[in-house]
């Protein structure tokens, strides 16, 4: 099977914890083959176990969204994957005028997203073309067996000026080691490198601007958290990247025009290691969503 990123032959053949898998001769990338047509759609256990994880977590990812222009009041946010809605359900007690579509292919998940009162569709035909400010692909296009159709169908949703912001695990970094969480969950199929995920932006013609992938970790206390980050940011110069997280636009110029004039940090955030995370000094009141405590800062 050809490469589903640049389309070259594979020469190497392996299996990894879960799958089988081909690497591509051209761009690295790391594919698993001969899996069922549903494989990457991963179940949902526990609707509450995510949030428990990650509901503070959740909380600066939100507020980093803010600062960065990608999140309005009144935006409207189009979550693909959404799962057990752990974000959702954040994003609604710190932003209720955001209005929330998602899309959730597991059965169980989807009727839970419906009854906490969110609008979910099975597929993305139901949403509406060109209408979302914003797009969440978070840790989701490593579950898809065509990422590249999927994102050039997908960018037809955004609104003129609309971002997506999304998070995907690398399956071989730059110096080689694929000794990586990615493998440990069996619904993935796609195992990037960066050579291959950069192709793989080119191919649906966006730009990728990479946040610190930081923002994407739970932090239980601010010293070890910022000291983690700080490893993980001198491990990814030299090794290469574990994680990738970021925001695609359409264009460069598109992106420039688009972003709000009150959001000073916009462009600064577009560099990798500059964002300012004041909201990790600050004290944070607990609040409860379905039933779990996170801390909240509202
Ligand atoms: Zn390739």
């Amino acid at each position: 099977m050809d490469c589903p990123i640049c389309a070259k032959p594979s020469n190497d053949k392996f299996a990894v914890k879960y799958v089988n898998v081909e690497k591509c001769s051209a761009c690295g990338h790391i594919y698993a083959v001969d899996v069922a047509i549903d494989h990457g759609v991963q179940e949902m256990p526990d609707p509450n176990a995510m949030l428990r994880t990650y509901g503070t977590r959740n909380l600066r990812l939100i507020k980093f969204w803010c600062k960065f222009g990608f999140l309005g009041d009144n935006s409207r946010l189009l979550d693909f994957g959404a799962g057990s809605g752990h974000i959702l359900r954040s994003l609604t007690v710190l932003m209720p005028g955001v209005r929330i579509s998602c899309i959730e292919a597991d059965l169980t998940a989807s009727n839970f997203l419906k009854a906490q009162g969110f609008m979910t569709h099975n597929t993305l035909s139901e949403a509406t073309l060109g209408g979302y400010d914003a797009i969440l692909l978070i840790e989701l296009l490593e579950h898809l067996r065509d990422p590249v159709s999927f994102l050039m169908e997908i960018k037809k949703y955004l609104q003129p000026g609309g971002l997506i912001f999304l998070s995907t695990p690398i399956g071989e970094t730059r110096s080689g080691n694929r000794n990586l969480l990615t493998y440990d969950t069996s619904e993935h199929i796609q195992f990037w490198t960066e050579r291959s995920f950069a192709l793989f932006c080119a191919q649906a013609r966006m730009i990728f601007h990479p946040c610190p992938p930081g923002v994407m970790y739970p932090m239980s206390n601010l010293l070890i958290g910022l000291m983690r980050e700080a490893a993980r940011t001198i491990r990814d110069k030299i090794q290469g990247k574990r994680h990738l997280v970021g925001f695609l636009s359409i264009d460069q110029e598109n992106l420039c025009r688009e972003l709000p004039q009150s959001t000073s940090n916009a462009q600064a955030c577009l560099q990798e290691g500059s964002l300012a995370q004041p909201w990790h000094r600050q004290q944070l009141p607990i609040h409860t969503i379905g039933g779990v405590s996170v801390r909240f800062n509202k």
